[in-house]
């Protein structure tokens, strides 16, 4: 009568949705100010300046027939030339429109991606932890999804583990720096070793293994980071990008799939993006938010405020005992649950109106992660409650 995989997708919500909901219950029943919810990757800092000028000026000085009409499938041509100088100015590359496949952010970006490339009996790798809606994005391709764990002490890649992950079967790696749920943003040696692996392991099975990138926290990162751009490093890069996070607009749903001319059979490739693109209905991307991203691609909102936020909210955590692993990118902490089980952990937290995601759905065992994309407010009236929790396990 209907299909049983979409069927289960549907009908049970992923967990960060369903802490979501009861989020909300709680808060109306007790107070918001009362409900410590470090949940959802909603991102609370104002949009960048241009952002709003860019609507304004858009609305003031053009008609509805450009604002809301359809642009081509792949995207109007302005947008993605204004990426891909914005990208040339910032990493020094030469990329240009016919590079960009236009999305509804990075869900989109990837979906299509795995669906472009996948034929039947493919396997994706991906490292722990990570975005658990890999597993539905490759899974729902038809393809399987094989997990290599990091390493526990610093969750950069782990090449020993990752080795024996390839197979014949190997089409692509999916990885994602800065990570959600760890804030890791894996080192440029790391990124080279990796390059370097994928090559050697193409020439092997002798047809290229792709590497997804996927970036929505690309610009987010502290202490004078510098996140490696892969597709100088490797050249059957993909890049799923989303403006989600950088701009705080993930509602707008606005990303796009860039495919470089460096990629093996990119003419083709591309089109099988467009075909993908077509297939699952992700066409002609919101054309109102493509011309706003023509005036201000590259803008980024303040993350002087995420970097405050996790600034003091690693050192008070720490303070009372618990352990992370100091997160330098994205606007997540994952911290090390005080009992093995860590959805048993959660439900203690819980029990003080701490409301935090339990690491398994992610790949990995023994932990939570904490959005601190919300106002300090919350975090400084959470802090006692963290206090109280850690002394639970402590006496
Ligand atoms: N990839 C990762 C790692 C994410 O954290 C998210 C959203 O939280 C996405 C992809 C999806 O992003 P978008 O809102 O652009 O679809």
């Amino acid at each position: 009568m209907y299909a049983s995989q979409m069927y289960e997708l549907g009908a049970e919500p992923n967990i960060i949705r369903k802490i979501f909901e009861y989020s909300q219950k709680r808060c109306n029943e007790i107070g918001e100010e009362n409900v410590f919810d470090f949940c959802i990757g909603n991102p609370n800092v104002p949009t960048p300046e241009g952002f709003h000028k860019a609507i304004r000026e858009l609305i003031s000085q053009k008609n509805d027939y450009f604002l809301h009409g359809y642009t081509s499938n792949a995207g109007d041509q302005e947008t993605k030339r204004a990426i891909a100088a914005d990208l040339n100015t910032r990493y020094q590359t030469s990329f240009h429109e016919d590079n960009f496949y236009m999305t509804c952010g990075a869900t989109a970006s990837l979906r299509i991606s795995v669906e472009a490339l996948c034929e039947d009996g493919d396997e994706f790798i991906t490292f722990t932890p990570f975005f658990p809606e890999y597993r539905v994005f490759v899974e729902t391709a038809g393809a399987s999804l094989v997990t290599v764990e990091t390493n526990p002490d610093s969750f950069q890649i782990d090449f020993d583990n990752l080795k024996p992950a390839f197979s014949e079967h190997t089409k692509g790696i999916i990885i994602n720096s800065p990570n959600n749920p760890s804030g890791v943003v894996f080192s440029e040696k790391s990124i080279r070793t990796l390059a370097g692996i994928l090559k050697d392991k193409s020439e092997e099975y002798g047809h290229p293994i792709f590497l997804i990138s996927d970036e929505p926290y690309r610009e987010l990162v502290y202490d004078g980071l510098k996140v490696p751009f892969l597709t100088k490093y490797y050249d059957n890069t993909l890049v799923c990008y989303s403006f989600s996070k950088c701009m705080s607009i993930p509602g707008e749903r606005i990303g796009y799939i860039l495919i470089p001319d460096e990629v093996e059979n990119h003419k083709s490739i591309h089109a099988a993006i467009c075909g993908a693109g077509r297939a699952l209905g992700y066409v002609c991307a919101p054309s109102l938010m493509q011309h706003v991203i023509a005036k201000c691609a590259g803008e980024v909102a303040d993350i002087e405020l995420y970097k405050k936020n996790r600034d003091f909210m690693y050192q008070a955590l720490t303070s009372y005992g618990y352990e992370c692993i100091y997160p330098n990118g994205a606007f997540y902490m994952f911290v090390k649950a005080m009992e093995e089980d860590a959805a048993a952990f959660c439900d203690k937290a819980k029990e003080l109106e701490l409301l935090m995601v339990p690491s398994d759905s992610f790949g990995c065992s023994g932990y939570v992660r904490i959005s601190y994309c919300v106002p300090l407010k919350r975090i400084e009236r959470a802090l006692p409650a963290f206090q109280a929790l850690a002394k639970k396990y402590q006496s």
